[in-house]
């Protein structure tokens, strides 16, 4: 594994580092609200209008053609400018590779344009009332409309982030009445303005209301909205975890900044000689250095034509207990002031949601074992 960049690849980190800095906006409302969410569009359309917004994509979809290295660095320097978390980050990062990866050229042409210029905005329509850790157990049906070419979608969709807000949904509903478990589910794309469609938005443990639930009822879409064949979204929509657990959802950047700002909140407190306090905030900064250098491991591996399946699994074990480590190390210092302080207390509740969004840690543990080390199911 090579650590050093090459003059193209600093090059690149100098000009979004420049531009962040220019940029940035400060004092953003949370994105899972109905104004910080319109406050965030207005920031990712500039985004996307100086051509940052999707920098791994081909410029033919408003991208820059970037490496994956490239992608890394660019996330860094976003974090480390105190760039807000992207409201668009559903789309960009788990359905768009996805549509790169089974899309049409007409779906690809169709959606991500829009997609990374923010006019189309995505949410992920796969929890259920009965099926969440168990996606497999998806109840929401689609059914076969062959006079209107297309499939009429029956069911009921919950814990939809920014549902509320978004326009279009990505989701998994049974094709094939007969067919159980991961057999006979096809991934739909879908416009939240389809007659049938009702979004319910509802509010959050930390007060923010862009938590939906979304109930369809007969509400048609065409053939076009398939995305990666009939009955075969369950191998789509692993697709997709893959990027939502490993490498895209939640760069390093996110944490090598969010350590940093640790070690600044222990200097400004003066831990002194609190060697227990000292100790977690310099575990909270190796762990995220590790998980930097985990993921150039995988890119490494990536470049070399390796696919990381599984082990994202491992990525998101990490992140996320690393998240709640270090937002419970920042809030022990900060002692009863923490409730004052809005971007550490907030940040503490959304990162108690890490281990259980994008898949419970229970369940990427029961993976880790089975399919990363081969253990015995039982
Ligand atoms: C902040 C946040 C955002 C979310 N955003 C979205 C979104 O945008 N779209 C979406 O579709 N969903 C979203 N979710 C839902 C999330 O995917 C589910 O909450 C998660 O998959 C768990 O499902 P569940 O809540 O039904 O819990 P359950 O599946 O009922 O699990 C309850 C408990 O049992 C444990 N458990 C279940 N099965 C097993 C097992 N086999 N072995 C060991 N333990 C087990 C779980 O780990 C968990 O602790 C979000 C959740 C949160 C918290």
């Amino acid at each position: 594994m090579d650590l050093t960049y090459s003059a193209g690849e600093e090059a690149f980190r100098a000009e979004a580092r420049a531009w962040l800095e220019a940029n940035v906006p400060r004092g953003l409302e949370s994105g899972d609200t109905a104004v910080g969410f319109a406050q965030h569009l207005e920031w990712e359309r500039l985004l996307f209008e100086a051509g940052w917004a999707v920098v791994s994509w081909p410029r033919d979809y408003g991208g820059r053609d970037a490496s994956l290295w490239e992608w890394l660095i660019f996330e860094e320097e976003y974090y480390r400018a105190g760039a807000p978390m992207r409201v668009t980050q559903n789309g960009i990062f788990l359905l768009a590779p996805t549509i790169f990866e089974f899309g049409t050229p007409e779906q690809q042409a169709r959606v991500l344009p829009r997609m990374a210029a923010a006019q189309d905005l995505w949410c992920q329509g796969w929890s259920e009332p009965g099926a969440g850790s168990d996606l497999a157990a998806t109840k929401a049906r689609a059914v076969r409309d062959e006079q209107r070419g297309g499939w009429r979608l029956t069911g009921q969709k919950t814990w939809t982030t920014r549902g509320a807000f978004c326009t279009h949904m990505f989701g998994l509903f049974r094709t094939d009445p007969e067919s159980e478990r991961h057999r006979g589910l096809t991934y739909f794309m879908v416009p939240l303005d389809t007659p049938g469609v009702t979004v319910r938005g509802f509010g959050r443990l930390d007060g923010d209301e862009g938590f939906a639930e979304v109930f369809l009822e007969d509400a048609f879409v065409p053939d076009d909205a398939v995305l990666g064949g009939v009955d075969r979204g369950w191998s789509v929509a692993m697709a997709t975890t893959g990027s939502e657990r490993g490498l895209t959802l939640r760069s390093p950047g996110r944490f090598l900044s969010a350590a940093q700002r640790l070690v600044e909140l222990a200097r400004s407190q003066g831990v002194g000689d609190d060697a227990l306090a000292r100790d977690r905030v310099v575990r909270a900064w190796i762990d995220a250095e590790a998980y930097q250098l985990f993921t150039l491991q995988q890119v490494t591996e990536i470049a070399a034509g390796a696919a990381t399946g599984a082990r994202s699994s491992l990525n998101k074990l990490f992140w996320s207990e690393l998240d709640v480590r270090l937002h419970e190390a920042a809030l022990d210092l900060l002692g009863p002031e923490a409730e004052l302080d809005d971007a550490w207390s907030r940040g503490f509740l959304f990162a108690l949601a890490g281990p259980i969004y994008a898949g419970t840690n229970e369940i990427q543990r029961n993976i880790v074992a089975e399919r990363v080390l081969g253990l015995p199911r039982k």
